[in-house]
């Protein structure tokens, strides 16, 4: 049996005001489901990390961050470093959502520094991997996503990976925001693929460790059988994470699935 916990995290994206950011952060607190099991974890912009911070402390949810720099400090306008991001207790830090690969057009090279520099910065990062609707109809899904992981984890440090700061979050691009969830098979097919390339590069052992998020419009309502697959340890969810029911009930979900 798995030993690995769930891990449900909201990316917020570039959504809400101040005023609205801590009243979903407050919502949250007071609704998180006792005794989930799942380790959880809210990823605001920026400009909220520390208002949300002061909120979730004391509580079993953790901060993230949607991005990071790999250079320590510097001329690097408009850029955060990831030492900024842990002295606000930042834990969890996006490497590669697929809005940044393909709206801003990060490249694996890019990336593969920035996971490097959030493992260097003792924080876990969750490094997104996924096709796009063209790629996944002409069967490239795993060529596309093999690529990913090998350049995005180059050089990762296997200790790092023991202590299970290294996430992977399968969010195929069709997928995200769009309302079409990948179907827990579909979903399960490419972990397991994943799963097989972290064995490749750290070991059956370390990769039967990592955690393998699926993200692409889960709905409280599609969270249950996502998380009942075997390979699938949690949830990066975008548009529900803002809803404290919503959210709420998705980490719900996480008590009833498979044993954690
Ligand atoms: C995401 O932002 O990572 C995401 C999966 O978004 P959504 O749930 O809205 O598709």
């Amino acid at each position: 049996m798995s030993t690995r916990k769930f891990l449900i995290a909201g990316n917020w994206k570039m959504n809400l005001s101040h005023a609205k950011a801590v009243e979903l952060a407050q919502g949250l607190v007071k609704q998180f489901p006792a005794g989930s099991p799942a380790q959880v974890a809210l990823i605001p912009t920026f400009v909220h990390l520390e208002a949300v911070g002061a909120i979730i402390k004391g509580s079993p949810m953790k901060l993230g961050a949607q991005d990071a720099y790999f250079e320590k400090h510097g001329a690097f306008t408009g850029e955060v470093s990831c030492e900024q991001l842990a002295e606000l207790a930042v834990q969890y830090v996006l490497v590669g959502h697929s809005e940044r690969r393909h709206i801003l057009h990060e490249t694996d090279s890019l990336l593969n520094k920035k996971l490097l520099s959030v493992l260097a910065g003792n924080m876990t990062a969750v490094l997104c991997v996924g096709e796009t609707l063209d790629q996944r109809k002409g069967n490239q899904t795993q060529s596309v996503v093999q690529t990913q992981l090998q350049h995005g984890l180059a050089g990762v440090p296997t200790g790092a990976v023991e202590q299970g700061r290294l996430v992977i979050a399968y969010e195929p691009v069709w997928a995200i925001g769009t309302g079409l969830t990948a179907t827990p098979e579909q979903a399960q097919e490419v972990h397991q693929f994943i799963r097989e390339r972290l064995a490749g590069q750290f070991g059956q052992g370390l990769a039967q460790s990592v955690q393998i998020q699926y993200g692409g419009s889960v709905k409280k309502a599609s969270a249950h059988s996502l998380l009942s697959q075997p390979d699938i340890d949690g949830l990066l969810v975008g548009g529900a994470s803002l809803i404290v029911e919503e959210f709420a009930g998705i980490i719900a979900a996480a008590a009833t699935a498979k044993a954690a």
